[in-house]
């Protein structure tokens, strides 16, 4: 892996057990050819895995025999070839231990807030095009001062061809502002800013990737205001604790969540809660997204504050894009902070923080940016070179390019006009910087969805031929490229929406899958959602939905609360849009399920935020039980039964055990399908993705009930399971189909 400072650190682990030779990159990993004595190069072997730099990811290494060849030395070489250079594109990297003892003692950098090395700092956040160096990167206007220039150039210095190397003499500062005064001096900025915090003040603070707004995570008071001035009613903020003792105060983090968190990646963890924040931080969920801090000036801020924890949430309004862009964020992150604080470097990428949750023991991505992107994932086939544009909600897209897939950072909901064009200038930079020209383009089978639109111009623009491929079916197929699958298996995909073959909208699917096609074996039973999309957000109406399908007109819906409060002029107009199928389209997304139930329970009537009847379901579960439902696994998989008892748990006050035994139920559906689907096909490998199973009770149990039962069990783990990842399944099914 490189622009991790990988060549320096051989070459560095070369000259302690004074070997010779050279090392330099290739596009299928890094060639080193040492020659000296044997025992010195076991050492230097086993010193390379042990002391790697922490963004390096060695998979392996293999060691060859050569013909004798005499060295000076031992030496880098450069590569030339154009190919071999765009690997060298890292993700950006949290402040290194090194360089955060170096802001304590060295007097060059002594409280240098843009302190970094060849182990850390930002890189794909600042780089426009390639080579990798600085003058490709928003670096480029600040001239090395003589100090920097030297390490810089020294192979034996931490910061040799550190790329945004920089000192307070030369490098780049923070200001501040807030209306009345400017500020230029950090320990100034620093003492006014916590001063802010501790009043309850909003401020907004450039981060790596974009824009940040803080409040103190303890002050009530604040986290409203911050809410009402965002335009964000109800979904989580995303908190930064101090350090890792004040996270484990308020969080629970087993080993693996704790390993992720305090990686070079450092993104927001999905914790389950142990003492309340600010009620308003999670509003009424179990669980909050925690992150530590990563950037020099986020360790420095806290050093000052009395709070132990702050909501560190996206600068952006509402559904848009975070901002990059200081004039855009004096504009308009200047109406909601009552102060900025501003760096002068110009952010080249726009990256959110990554979100990421620790289900079946391993990483689930949610979001995936900052630290992530843009990290290729390794295929099993050459994809030559295929472009695909995703769905339409979480947008991200892929390139395929030979056995690499390359996705983009998080872009959002492209229907969001900013979004969508922010999906277009992502789109140019990956092209020039990976060199990228498409063969082919990939994209989803919804006839609305913008990327839909942006491919078939695309490919007609191009000329060149276009893959519309089915949203459940990508969803499979991307979780089958990370696992290096390329055979038939049982792909179970639970998410929301997605275009079906048959025009109807797909969500919970039984397909029996392979990187070319598929065949739908069984399905949840399709509800009609009267209002259309509208309906996704007002959960009570899908519940409405399913007890007038399942128990007809004479269903005594005034006995259930949900229906009780919505009233009867509402149900009955519900009622008349069923009975003549007026704006009523078919669902069968597994997602609607949570929905019902969620209204049913009173959890979630409407929704303030997307998923939320889901999250609160998820949320709701807190007990511990195997029971389940019955259900009715046939073509389509029915749900009557079921919802005839969660009735009778409701009316006989056994609420609290409905959350756990709902999503029992749907682990026991997916296990009673599977092995259905088993019997008539020999197939022992089940793949699970779609946005349903960021749930983590429900893939958890679903796992375990399916390994119990010797089943193959795979998950995405490298993109998200979401629509995030559907650009992957693109990829290689379309690459698939070209040969
Ligand atoms: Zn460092
Ligand atoms: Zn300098
Ligand atoms: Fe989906």
């Amino acid at each position: 892996m490189q622009g991790v400072g990988f060549r320096p650190f051989v070459y560095r682990t070369a000259a302690r057990h004074g070997l010779k030779g050279e090392v330099n990159n290739r596009t299928d990993g890094v060639a080193v050819i040492v020659q000296g004595d044997p025992a010195k190069v076991g050492d230097f072997r086993n010193d390379l895995l042990s002391h790697a730099p922490p963004a390096a990811d060695i998979k392996s290494i293999e060691v060859y025999p050569r013909l004798l060849q005499e060295f000076d030395s031992f030496s880098i070489t450069l590569s030339l070839n154009i190919d071999d250079q765009i690997t060298e594109v890292s993700p950006d990297i949290a402040v290194c231990p090194d360089c955060l003892s170096e802001m304590d003692h060295d007097p060059r950098r002594m409280d240098y807030p843009f302190i970094n090395c060849t182990n850390c700092g930002p890189r794909f956040s600042i780089i426009e095009s390639l080579p990798y160096d600085r003058s490709h990167t928003s670096m480029k206007p600040f001239r090395m001062c003589p100090g920097c220039q030297s390490e810089y150039n020294d192979i034996s210095d931490r910061r040799f061809h550190a790329q945004p190397v920089a000192c307070d003499l030369c490098g780049p500062r923070y200001t501040y502002s807030d209306g009345v005064k400017i500020l230029y001096d950090l320990k100034s900025i620093l003492r006014e800013t916590a001063a802010l915090v501790q009043a309850g003040k909003i401020v907004a603070i450039k981060g790596t990737g974009g824009y940040h707004l803080l409040c103190d995570a303890l002050n009530e008071d604040a986290v409203r205001t911050l809410r009402k001035k965002k335009q964000r009613e109800a979904r989580p903020f995303a908190v930064m604790f101090r350090n890792y003792d004040s996270l484990r105060e308020y969080c629970h983090a087993g080993r693996e969540e704790s390993a992720e968190l305090t990686s070079w990646r450092r993104p927001i963890m999905i914790l389950k809660q142990k003492k309340q924040l600010a009620p308003s931080v999670s509003n009424g969920l179990n669980t909050t997204g925690a992150m530590l801090p990563y950037m020099p000036v986020h360790y420095q801020l806290f050093r000052m504050l009395a709070t132990p924890v702050i909501v560190l949430t996206s600068g952006n309004i509402s559904d848009e894009p975070i901002i990059t862009d200081d004039v855009t964020a004096e504009a308009e992150l200047g109406k909601i902070a009552d102060a900025l604080i501003c760096y002068n470097r110009k952010i080249i990428n726009r990256c959110d923080d990554s979100v990421v949750r620790i289900i079946d023991n391993k990483t689930a991505l949610i979001r995936r940016s900052r630290g992530y992107v843009p990290r290729p994932v390794d295929l099993q086939l050459d994809a030559g070179n295929i472009l695909a544009l995703g769905a339409e909600q979480k947008n991200t897209f892929c390139l395929g390019k030979g056995k690499q897939a390359i996705l983009s950072q998080y872009i959002g909901d492209i229907r969001n006009l900013a979004a969508y064009e922010f999906m277009n200038e992502a789109l140019a930079r990956f092209s020039q910087l990976f060199r990228f020209t498409p063969e082919a383009i990939a994209c989803d089978l919804h006839p609305d969805y913008l990327s839909t639109r942006l491919a078939i111009e695309m490919s007609q623009e191009f000329r060149i031929p276009l893959f519309r491929i089915q949203h459940h079916h990508a969803h499979i197929a991307s979780c089958m490229a990370e696992h290096k699958l390329d055979e038939p298996v049982i792909g179970i995909s639970f998410d929301g929406t997605g275009y079906g073959t048959d025009g109807t909208i797909w969500g919970g699917e039984f397909l029996i899958a392979d990187l070319m096609d598929f065949t739908r074996y069984t399905y949840l039973d399709p509800v009609a959602l009267p209002g259309g999309d509208a309906a996704v957000r007002e959960p009570w109406k899908t519940a409405f939905s399913y007890m007038y399908k399942y128990f007809g007109s004479s269903f005594d819906f005034m006995s259930v609360k949900v229906f009780k409060q919505a009233g009867r002029e509402k149900l009955e107009l519900l009622a008349e849009m069923l009975d003549k199928n007026i704006n009523s389209p078919l669902s069968s997304g597994a997602g609607r399920l949570f929905d019902a139930v969620s209204a049913l329970l009173g959890l979630c009537s409407v929704e303030t935020f997307d998923s939320e009847a889901p999250l609160r379901l998820e949320s709701a579960i807190n007990e511990n039980a195997d029971e389940y439902y019955p259900f009715a696994a046939g073509r389509p998989v029915v749900f009557r039964e079921m919802f005839t008892s969660i009735l009778d748990d409701i009316r006989s006050g056994n609420t609290s055990v409905i959350p756990v035994k709902f999503h029992n139920t749907l682990a026991m559906v997916i296990l009673e399908v599977a092995e259905q689907m088993s019997r008539d096909t020999s197939i022992k490998k089940v793949v699970l993705s779609g946005g349903c199973f960021q749930n983590k009770y429900l893939l958890e149990k679903a796992c375990n009930l399916l390994r119990e039962k010797s089943f193959n069990v795979y998950t995405n783990n490298r993109v998200p399971s979401n629509d995030g990842g559907v650009s992957l399944g693109q990829v290689v099914i379309a690459s698939k189909r070209l040969k």
